[in-house]
């Protein structure tokens, strides 16, 4: 229901609610019997929990400039939640947290989720983990144990992949490099690069 009141000045009002209904108001000093709409004597009465929830919003918002209304929105919305879990949080918790950290859990909540789905991706399809990740780099096959002289080898899979495919035997050649977030060996610039950035790499 939308309500625009005359009181001092106009007032509007949005209420999911209330009905349409006048209920008598209680009566204060000095004031003689009035009649108000039931959801603005529930704003009066409970304003002073707006207020404080407005002004908790305030110090930690994260609201951005942007045209977008229903951005806007959005991000009101988010805070809202964030504040009033924060207030639950702290109520039912023995363990107090500030608004700021309570911010950070949240954030740091939403960002490990995320990284676990992409983590999936790449577990299910090798392809999307080589192609999209970000974090591969070419580092020396460090040296084992058995192997104390000399370079560790591995042979280069993109090498051993072209010539299967080619010429229908493996012929294996040795790289001393590899990605370590693939445990793949490769070799030095293009094999790398394709492996990383195609994804039939053998062609
Ligand atoms: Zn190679
Ligand atoms: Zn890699």
């Amino acid at each position: 229901m939308a309500i625009k009141w005359k009181d001092i000045r106009d007032v509007f009002f949005l209420t999911t609610v209330h009905d349409d209904v006048l209920v008598e108001a209680p009566l204060s000093r000095g004031t003689h019997r009035k009649i108000k709409p039931a959801a603005v004597l529930a704003y009066n009465k409970y304003k002073t929990g707006v207020d404080r929830s407005d002004q908790m919003l305030s110090y930690n918002t994260f609201e951005r400039k942007t045209i977008k209304w229903w951005k806007k929105l959005f991000f009101r919305l988010f805070d809202l939640a964030a504040v009033n879990a924060h207030i639950l949080h702290n109520k039912t918790s023995n363990k107090k947290m500030s608004l700021e950290i309570f911010y950070e859990k949240i954030a740091e909540g939403l960002l490990a989720s995320a990284c676990t789905e992409i983590q999936v991706q790449g577990q299910s399809s090798s392809a999307a983990g080589r192609l999209v990740g970000r974090d591969h780099f070419l580092y020396r096959i460090p040296a084992t144990h058995a192997k104390l002289e000399g370079k560790s080898q591995r042979s280069c899979r993109a090498c051993a992949e072209r010539s299967k495919r080619q010429t229908g035997k493996s012929v294996k050649k040795c790289t001393t490099m590899c990605c370590r977030k693939c445990d793949v060996g490769l070799c030095i610039g293009q094999c790398f690069e394709v492996f990383h950035t195609k994804l039939n790499y053998w062609e």
